[in-house]
């Protein structure tokens, strides 16, 4: 059995088609478009690529765009007041830190200092804190947009046994959350798991954010099973893979989303519709 691909490309392209329309209609019942701020500190090359992304992005649908671009070795006071700023501007709705920040800085006291009602990336403790009650808050993209993918293709989660392999606060954890508000029954798996794999084999749905490439071969797939692959990993030759062995899992699983090309291109999709949320609260 070959399993049934689940095609990120097209559902991003479907969902930006989405977007556009609902930023054009707010831009003309507020009368200006919605904004979106992204800080970054310092000029990482992968870093800045993904600012270019995002801005082209904005760009591409109708979405204002504006960078608070800081020097590498910004203090913490700098960073802070330019979180301050955004957060008391209200021609800005939604604001985006670019992770990592250098390492003098302190992470945890950037997000903490966010406004939660702009916080688009769903990182702030006030958001999380929802997620985690099942009440409507900003949820972190890559999990929202896994979810989508699962939805838009008519995959059954209530009732079903998941897993997600990963405890991350950006990826694994909401989307265990989600999947549990959703109705499934959920195992999260970490790097202390012992025998995976016998967890894995119960399961209907294999949600994997590991960053682990090949963690997850065909014998620990039960068959038919549906596989999320969140995992985006360099090789040497700078391809990129996951964290799945998809040439060995698509024989087996019934659905499979492939890297590059499947969680991947909904993520972004997904920050410009917790932008749009934001523009509306
Ligand atoms: P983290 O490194 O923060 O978390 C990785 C998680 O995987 C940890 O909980 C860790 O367990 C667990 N883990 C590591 N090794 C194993 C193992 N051998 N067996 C079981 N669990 C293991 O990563 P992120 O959550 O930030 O990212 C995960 C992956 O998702 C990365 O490849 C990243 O690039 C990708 N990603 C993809 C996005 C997309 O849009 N598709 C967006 C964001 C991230 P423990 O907690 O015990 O250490």
């Amino acid at each position: 059995m070959t399993a049934r691909i689940l095609d990120g490309r097209a559902l991003a392209q479907e969902l930006r088609r989405e977007t556009e329309l609902l930023i054009n209609d707010l831009t003309v019942r507020r009368g200006r478009a919605p904004s979106l701020g992204v800080i970054q500190v310092g000029q990482d090359p992968a870093s800045s690529r993904y600012v270019r992304t995002i801005a082209k992005l904005c760009q591409g649908v109708g979405a204002a765009f504006r960078l608070e671009a800081l020097p590498a070795d910004a203090s913490q006071d700098d960073l802070l007041t330019t979180i301050a700023s955004l957060n008391h501007n209200p021609s800005v709705d939604g604001i985006l830190i670019q992770m990592p920040l250098p390492p003098h800085l302190d992470t945890t006291g950037a997000i903490f200092a966010l406004d939660h009602r702009k916080d688009v990336d769903g990182v702030h403790p006030i958001n999380a804190g929802l997620l985690a009650q099942g009440r409507p808050g900003i949820v972190p993209n890559t999990p929202a947009g896994g979810m989508e993918l699962l939805r838009r293709n008519e995959i059954l989660l209530r009732g079903r046994r998941a897993a997600v392999v990963g405890r991350s606060p950006i990826v694994g954890r909401p989307m265990a959350q989600l999947l549990l508000h959703a109705d499934a029954t959920v195992t999260i798996c970490h790097s202390q798991t012992v025998d995976l794999a016998a967890v894995l084999r119960e399961c209907d749905l294999i949600c994997v954010a590991a960053g682990r490439p090949n963690l997850i071969t065909a014998a620990m797939v039960r068959p038919g099973a549906t596989v999320i692959d969140f995992g985006t990993n360099v090789r040497a030759d700078g391809s990129l893979v996951g964290d799945v062995d998809f040439a060995a899992v698509v024989e087996v699983a019934g659905a499979i989303t492939p890297v590059p090309g499947g969680t991947g291109p909904i993520t972004n999709m997904m920050l410009l519709k917790n932008l749009i949320a934001a523009a509306q609260a």
